[in-house]
Protein backbone atom coordinates (compact mmCIF):
# COMPACT_ATOMS: atom_id res chain seq x y z
CA UNK A 1 0.00 0.00 0.00
CA UNK A 2 1.38 3.18 -1.04
CA UNK A 3 -0.08 6.95 -0.75
CA UNK A 4 1.04 9.91 -1.83
CA UNK A 5 0.98 12.83 0.75
CA UNK A 6 1.68 16.00 1.02
CA UNK A 7 2.74 17.68 4.79
CA UNK A 8 2.20 14.69 6.13
CA UNK A 9 -1.21 13.76 5.64
CA UNK A 10 -2.33 10.79 3.32
CA UNK A 11 -3.90 12.57 0.66
CA UNK A 12 -4.34 9.69 -1.74
CA UNK A 13 -4.16 5.66 -1.45
CA UNK A 14 -2.60 3.72 -4.44
CA UNK A 15 -3.03 -0.18 -4.28
CA UNK A 16 -0.06 -1.78 -6.06
CA UNK A 17 -0.54 -4.89 -6.02
CA UNK A 18 -3.78 -4.42 -8.48
CA UNK A 19 -1.55 -3.23 -11.30
CA UNK A 20 -0.24 -6.14 -13.25
CA UNK A 21 2.10 -4.67 -14.99
CA UNK A 22 3.82 -4.06 -11.69
CA UNK A 23 3.81 -7.39 -10.70
CA UNK A 24 6.70 -8.21 -13.75
CA UNK A 25 10.41 -9.43 -13.90
CA UNK A 26 11.67 -8.63 -17.00
CA UNK A 27 15.56 -9.88 -17.51
CA UNK A 28 16.72 -8.67 -21.31
CA UNK A 29 20.17 -9.78 -21.69
CA UNK A 30 21.95 -8.58 -18.44
CA UNK A 31 19.53 -5.90 -17.59
CA UNK A 32 16.62 -6.82 -14.76
CA UNK A 33 13.80 -5.50 -14.40
CA UNK A 34 11.40 -6.12 -11.19
CA UNK A 35 8.41 -3.98 -11.28
CA UNK A 36 6.99 -2.09 -8.04
CA UNK A 37 4.42 -5.13 -6.82
CA UNK A 38 7.22 -7.99 -6.79
CA UNK A 39 7.24 -9.03 -3.35
CA UNK A 40 10.46 -10.24 -1.79
CA UNK A 41 9.28 -14.41 -1.87
CA UNK A 42 8.52 -14.01 -5.33
CA UNK A 43 12.24 -12.54 -6.33
CA UNK A 44 13.54 -15.32 -3.73
CA UNK A 45 11.91 -18.10 -5.80
CA UNK A 46 12.90 -16.28 -8.87
CA UNK A 47 15.55 -18.97 -10.20
CA UNK A 48 17.67 -16.58 -12.60
CA UNK A 49 17.54 -14.00 -10.31
CA UNK A 50 19.99 -15.97 -7.72
CA UNK A 51 22.18 -16.27 -10.41
CA UNK A 52 21.94 -12.61 -11.87
CA UNK A 53 21.52 -10.50 -9.40
CA UNK A 54 22.77 -12.49 -5.69
CA UNK A 55 23.53 -9.60 -3.54
CA UNK A 56 19.94 -8.61 -3.87
CA UNK A 57 18.31 -11.89 -2.86
CA UNK A 58 20.70 -12.88 -0.41
CA UNK A 59 19.36 -9.78 1.23
CA UNK A 60 15.93 -10.27 0.17
CA UNK A 61 15.90 -13.55 1.69
CA UNK A 62 16.44 -12.00 5.10
CA UNK A 63 13.93 -9.44 5.54
CA UNK A 64 11.68 -10.21 8.57
CA UNK A 65 10.18 -13.59 8.42
CA UNK A 66 8.24 -15.61 5.85
CA UNK A 67 4.59 -14.24 6.55
CA UNK A 68 6.77 -10.11 5.74
CA UNK A 69 8.26 -11.50 2.76
CA UNK A 70 5.47 -12.88 1.14
CA UNK A 71 3.34 -9.23 1.44
CA UNK A 72 6.59 -6.87 1.06
CA UNK A 73 7.72 -5.62 -2.06
CA UNK A 74 11.24 -4.92 -3.14
CA UNK A 75 9.98 -1.68 -4.16
CA UNK A 76 9.10 -1.01 -0.23
CA UNK A 77 12.24 -2.45 1.11
CA UNK A 78 14.02 0.72 -0.99
CA UNK A 79 11.15 3.38 -0.10
CA UNK A 80 11.58 2.50 3.13
CA UNK A 81 14.82 4.18 3.21
CA UNK A 82 16.01 2.08 6.33
CA UNK A 83 20.09 2.62 6.57
CA UNK A 84 19.61 -0.80 7.31
CA UNK A 85 17.54 -2.19 4.33
CA UNK A 86 18.72 -5.43 3.63
CA UNK A 87 18.31 -5.29 -0.02
CA UNK A 88 19.55 -2.05 -0.55
CA UNK A 89 23.43 -2.83 -0.37
CA UNK A 90 23.10 -5.24 -2.97
CA UNK A 91 21.07 -2.74 -4.95
CA UNK A 92 24.12 -0.44 -5.25
CA UNK A 93 26.46 -3.34 -6.67
CA UNK A 94 24.16 -3.54 -9.01
CA UNK A 95 23.64 -0.09 -9.84
CA UNK A 96 20.05 0.13 -9.56
CA UNK A 97 18.26 2.66 -10.96
CA UNK A 98 14.70 3.69 -10.00
CA UNK A 99 11.68 4.34 -11.93
CA UNK A 100 9.75 6.91 -10.82
CA UNK A 101 6.07 8.35 -12.43
CA UNK A 102 4.20 11.46 -11.22
CA UNK A 103 -0.19 11.90 -11.46
CA UNK A 104 0.58 13.58 -14.71
CA UNK A 105 2.19 10.59 -16.36
CA UNK A 106 6.03 12.08 -16.61
CA UNK A 107 8.50 9.34 -15.40
CA UNK A 108 12.31 9.51 -14.25
CA UNK A 109 15.05 7.13 -13.84
CA UNK A 110 17.26 7.86 -10.07
CA UNK A 111 20.43 6.21 -9.41
CA UNK A 112 19.42 4.55 -5.88
CA UNK A 113 22.36 6.54 -4.16
CA UNK A 114 20.69 9.65 -5.22
CA UNK A 115 16.99 8.76 -4.53
CA UNK A 116 17.65 7.43 -1.10
CA UNK A 117 18.56 10.99 1.03
CA UNK A 118 18.72 10.29 4.62
CA UNK A 119 17.43 7.85 7.22
CA UNK A 120 13.39 7.20 5.74
CA UNK A 121 13.64 9.72 3.30
CA UNK A 122 13.82 9.66 -0.04
CA UNK A 123 13.88 12.28 -2.94
CA UNK A 124 10.14 11.30 -4.04
CA UNK A 125 7.95 14.45 -4.72
CA UNK A 126 4.56 15.00 -3.33
CA UNK A 127 2.13 12.66 -5.91
CA UNK A 128 5.19 10.28 -7.43
CA UNK A 129 5.53 6.58 -7.45
CA UNK A 130 8.03 4.01 -7.94
CA UNK A 131 7.16 1.74 -10.67
CA UNK A 132 9.89 -0.42 -10.71
CA UNK A 133 13.94 -1.22 -10.11
CA UNK A 134 16.36 -1.69 -12.94
CA UNK A 135 19.76 -3.48 -12.53
CA UNK A 136 22.71 -4.44 -14.03
CA UNK A 137 23.17 -8.33 -13.45
CA UNK A 138 26.47 -10.09 -12.94
CA UNK A 139 28.38 -11.38 -15.90
CA UNK A 140 30.69 -14.19 -16.46
CA UNK A 141 33.80 -14.43 -13.95
CA UNK A 142 31.54 -12.46 -11.58
CA UNK A 143 29.69 -12.91 -8.21
CA UNK A 144 27.90 -11.09 -5.68
CA UNK A 145 27.27 -11.47 -2.36
CA UNK A 146 25.41 -9.98 0.72
CA UNK A 147 26.11 -10.48 4.54
CA UNK A 148 24.60 -8.76 7.77
CA UNK A 149 25.24 -9.68 11.30
CA UNK A 150 22.40 -9.41 13.54
CA UNK A 151 21.30 -10.61 17.06
CA UNK A 152 18.65 -12.90 16.18
CA UNK A 153 18.33 -14.95 12.75
CA UNK A 154 14.71 -13.65 11.96
CA UNK A 155 12.63 -10.25 12.45
CA UNK A 156 15.72 -8.82 13.58
CA UNK A 157 17.42 -5.61 12.09
CA UNK A 158 20.50 -5.21 10.73
CA UNK A 159 23.71 -4.31 12.94
CA UNK A 160 25.84 -3.96 9.86
CA UNK A 161 25.84 -5.40 6.67
CA UNK A 162 27.60 -5.20 3.36
CA UNK A 163 27.86 -6.06 -0.19
CA UNK A 164 30.56 -7.11 -2.44
CA UNK A 165 30.58 -7.52 -6.14
CA UNK A 166 33.73 -9.05 -7.79
CA UNK A 167 34.78 -9.89 -11.56
CA UNK A 168 37.92 -11.32 -12.22
CA UNK A 169 39.64 -11.62 -15.30
CA UNK A 170 39.20 -14.79 -17.95
CA UNK A 171 42.35 -15.93 -15.74
CA UNK A 172 40.09 -16.33 -12.82
CA UNK A 173 42.80 -14.85 -10.33
CA UNK A 174 43.46 -10.94 -11.28
CA UNK A 175 40.03 -9.06 -9.61
CA UNK A 176 38.79 -7.05 -12.65
CA UNK A 177 36.45 -5.16 -11.10
CA UNK A 178 34.98 -5.05 -7.65
CA UNK A 179 32.36 -2.78 -5.59
CA UNK A 180 31.17 -2.93 -2.04
CA UNK A 181 28.66 -1.19 0.16
CA UNK A 182 27.96 -0.95 3.47
CA UNK A 183 24.28 -0.89 5.36
CA UNK A 184 23.59 -0.21 9.11
CA UNK A 185 26.81 2.10 9.57
CA UNK A 186 25.59 5.19 8.25
CA UNK A 187 22.59 7.53 7.44
CA UNK A 188 22.04 6.11 3.98
CA UNK A 189 23.92 2.64 2.58
CA UNK A 190 27.58 4.02 2.03
CA UNK A 191 29.32 3.04 -1.69
CA UNK A 192 32.62 2.48 -0.14
CA UNK A 193 34.72 2.40 -3.52
CA UNK A 194 38.00 3.43 -2.33
CA UNK A 195 37.81 0.07 -0.47
CA UNK A 196 37.22 -1.97 -3.51
CA UNK A 197 38.98 -0.38 -5.74
CA UNK A 198 42.18 -1.62 -3.55
CA UNK A 199 41.13 -4.99 -4.96
CA UNK A 200 41.42 -4.50 -8.95
CA UNK A 201 44.33 -5.44 -10.65
CA UNK A 202 45.14 -7.98 -7.99
CA UNK A 203 44.94 -11.41 -6.93
CA UNK A 204 42.63 -11.71 -3.92
CA UNK A 205 46.06 -12.35 -1.34
CA UNK A 206 44.76 -12.44 2.29
CA UNK A 207 46.94 -9.42 2.62
CA UNK A 208 45.04 -7.29 0.23
CA UNK A 209 41.38 -8.20 1.78
CA UNK A 210 42.74 -7.34 4.82
CA UNK A 211 43.73 -3.70 3.31
CA UNK A 212 39.99 -3.24 1.97
CA UNK A 213 38.37 -4.83 4.80
CA UNK A 214 40.34 -2.13 7.05
CA UNK A 215 39.46 0.84 4.66
CA UNK A 216 35.70 0.04 4.46
CA UNK A 217 36.02 0.28 8.51
CA UNK A 218 37.58 3.43 8.59
CA UNK A 219 35.15 4.91 5.89
CA UNK A 220 31.89 4.07 7.69
CA UNK A 221 30.10 6.34 10.01
CA UNK A 222 28.36 3.84 12.37
CA UNK A 223 26.67 5.69 15.91
CA UNK A 224 26.26 3.92 19.34
CA UNK A 225 22.65 3.23 19.67
CA UNK A 226 20.80 0.36 22.25
CA UNK A 227 21.95 -2.30 19.72
CA UNK A 228 25.78 -1.90 19.40
CA UNK A 229 28.72 0.63 19.53
CA UNK A 230 30.16 2.59 16.84
CA UNK A 231 33.91 0.38 17.50
CA UNK A 232 31.41 -3.05 17.53
CA UNK A 233 29.91 -2.08 14.43
CA UNK A 234 33.08 -0.91 12.86
CA UNK A 235 35.11 -4.26 13.69
CA UNK A 236 31.47 -6.14 12.11
CA UNK A 237 32.17 -4.20 9.37
CA UNK A 238 35.89 -5.40 9.07
CA UNK A 239 34.64 -8.96 9.46
CA UNK A 240 32.16 -8.77 7.57
CA UNK A 241 33.78 -7.15 4.08
CA UNK A 242 36.59 -9.95 4.21
CA UNK A 243 33.83 -12.96 4.44
CA UNK A 244 31.47 -11.21 1.65
CA UNK A 245 34.40 -10.31 -0.52
CA UNK A 246 35.71 -13.96 -0.28
CA UNK A 247 32.00 -15.37 -1.14
CA UNK A 248 31.49 -12.91 -3.97
CA UNK A 249 34.90 -14.50 -5.38
CA UNK A 250 34.10 -18.08 -4.49
CA UNK A 251 30.76 -17.49 -6.70
CA UNK A 252 32.26 -15.60 -9.90
CA UNK A 253 35.20 -18.63 -9.76
CA UNK A 254 31.57 -21.22 -9.55
CA UNK A 255 32.47 -22.47 -6.88
CA UNK A 256 29.82 -21.86 -4.31
CA UNK A 257 26.09 -22.08 -5.84
CA UNK A 258 23.44 -19.69 -4.02
CA UNK A 259 21.56 -22.34 -1.75
CA UNK A 260 18.22 -20.79 -0.99
C1 LIG B 1 8.17 -6.81 12.05
C2 LIG B 1 8.99 -6.18 10.97
C3 LIG B 1 10.25 -6.68 10.69
C4 LIG B 1 11.03 -6.12 9.69
N1 LIG B 1 12.27 -6.64 9.43
C5 LIG B 1 13.00 -6.12 8.44
C6 LIG B 1 14.29 -6.67 8.14
O1 LIG B 1 14.75 -7.64 8.74
N2 LIG B 1 15.01 -6.12 7.13
C7 LIG B 1 14.54 -5.05 6.42
O2 LIG B 1 15.22 -4.60 5.51
N3 LIG B 1 13.32 -4.50 6.68
C8 LIG B 1 12.56 -4.99 7.67
N4 LIG B 1 11.32 -4.47 7.94
C9 LIG B 1 10.86 -3.29 7.16
C10 LIG B 1 9.82 -3.60 6.02
O3 LIG B 1 9.09 -4.74 6.23
C11 LIG B 1 10.44 -3.67 4.69
O4 LIG B 1 11.08 -2.48 4.39
C12 LIG B 1 9.41 -4.03 3.57
O5 LIG B 1 10.20 -4.44 2.48
C13 LIG B 1 8.44 -2.95 3.17
O6 LIG B 1 7.76 -3.35 1.96
P1 LIG B 1 6.19 -3.11 1.72
O7 LIG B 1 5.90 -3.51 0.32
O8 LIG B 1 5.42 -3.73 2.84
O9 LIG B 1 6.15 -1.54 1.83
P2 LIG B 1 5.14 -0.64 2.66
O10 LIG B 1 5.36 -0.90 4.13
O11 LIG B 1 3.76 -0.79 2.09
O12 LIG B 1 5.70 0.76 2.28
C14 LIG B 1 6.86 1.27 2.89
C15 LIG B 1 6.98 2.76 2.48
O13 LIG B 1 7.32 2.81 1.11
C16 LIG B 1 6.32 3.54 0.38
N5 LIG B 1 6.13 2.81 -0.88
C17 LIG B 1 5.93 1.47 -1.05
N6 LIG B 1 5.81 1.18 -2.37
C18 LIG B 1 5.96 2.36 -3.03
C19 LIG B 1 5.91 2.73 -4.42
N7 LIG B 1 5.71 1.83 -5.38
N8 LIG B 1 6.08 4.05 -4.74
C20 LIG B 1 6.29 4.98 -3.77
N9 LIG B 1 6.31 4.69 -2.45
C21 LIG B 1 6.15 3.40 -2.08
C22 LIG B 1 5.06 3.52 1.27
O14 LIG B 1 4.25 4.64 1.02
C23 LIG B 1 5.69 3.58 2.64
O15 LIG B 1 6.07 4.89 2.97
C24 LIG B 1 10.53 -5.02 8.97
C25 LIG B 1 9.26 -4.52 9.25
C26 LIG B 1 8.49 -5.10 10.24
C27 LIG B 1 7.12 -4.54 10.49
Amino acid sequence: MVWASQHGEPQQWAWTGGIDEWRLVDISDKQVRIGAAVTLAQAVRFRELRSLISAVIDGAAVVGSVQLRNQATLVGNVCTASPGGDTLPGLYVHDAMVEVVNAAGSRRSVKISEFLCAPGKTNLAPGELVTGLTLCGLAPHEGSTFHRFTQRNALDLAIASVAARVRFESDGQTVAQASLALGAVGPTVLDVADAAALLVGHALEPSRLRQCAALAAESCRPITDHRASQDYRRQLVQTLTMDVVAAAAARARGSIAMTL
